[in-house]
């Protein structure tokens, strides 16, 4: 293995307790937690070296860097699953409606549109989680639920997202604030988990099952409440990085 391998090699171990820990305090499976290596602005050679220890769930976040290393790592390793984590812009939604797989961030009514559209001319459906702001930022994308008015608004905006054709829903995603102390970002994963009972509440017929939340800073914290995907970047692939 090269440097960069058994560095990642060395933070897998340490991110697998740190996971297996999270489990055991919150009485939940391992199994229950899917580990994404986010591997945006990381090299073909990194993402083999990840591969190589055993991930297979990657995340990008824009679809020109996804295109650009997916058939490169593809014609070294094993397929791994690719998951699209970052801001999608309209002009783009074709292309990434055309790559296949999971979508976290659909963060409006209006790309949740362009998206089904574009599954009707593929004749599939596109995979998607709904991207929530529960903390109430402004910088951060997604629908906003911070507040009971913006929830309402929020089921009412769903009305029209689940009953879009072309789009299958799996659950939803956040973005924590960063904060100086991870277990400040609690609520927002609490947040998060509230808002996805009220969804399973409203619309049986629809899936809920994922909840796509928590980062190298604060993962542990996410699966406490909840969380079935945690993206982990700079935890994963940074020699040195104390969250
Ligand atoms: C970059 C990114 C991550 C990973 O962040 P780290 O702090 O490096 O773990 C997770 N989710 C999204 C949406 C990202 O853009």
């Amino acid at each position: 293995m090269d440097a960069s391998g058994s560095t990642i090699a060395a933070n897998l171990a340490r991110i697998e307790l740190t996971i297996l820990e999270a489990c055991r305090r919150s009485g939940r499976r391992r199994e229950e937690v899917q580990l994404i290596a986010v591997s945006k602005g990381r090299s073909v050679e990194e993402i083999l070296a990840a591969l190589a220890c055993g991930l297979h769930q990657l995340g990008e976040n824009r679809i020109e860097e996804l295109e650009a290393k997916r058939p490169l790592v593809e014609q070294c390793a094993a397929a791994p699953v690719w998951h699209m984590i970052g801001h999608v812009q309209s002009r783009k939604a074709a292309r990434v409606a055309a790559a296949g797989i999971l979508v976290h961030s659909v963060d409006s009514v209006r790309l949740a549109e362009r998206l089904d559209r574009q599954g009707a001319e593929l004749g599939q459906a596109v995979r998607v989680l709904l991207q929530v702001n529960v903390s109430g930022e402004a910088s951060k994308q997604g629908l906003d639920a911070a507040t009971p008015a913006e929830i309402q608004q929020l089921l009412s905006d769903l009305d029209r997202v689940v009953a879009l054709p072309h789009l299958q829903i799996e659950g939803l995603m956040t973005m924590a604030p960063q904060v100086p102390d991870p277990e400040l970002a609690r609520p927002v994963f609490a947040g998060l988990r509230e808002v996805r009972d009220l969804c399973q509440e409203r619309y049986p017929h629809t899936r809920w099952d994922t909840l796509s939340m928590g980062m190298s800073a604060d993962y542990a914290i996410a699966i406490e409440e909840g969380a079935t995907c945690v993206r982990v970047g700079r935890a994963l692939f940074e020699p040195i990085w104390e969250g």
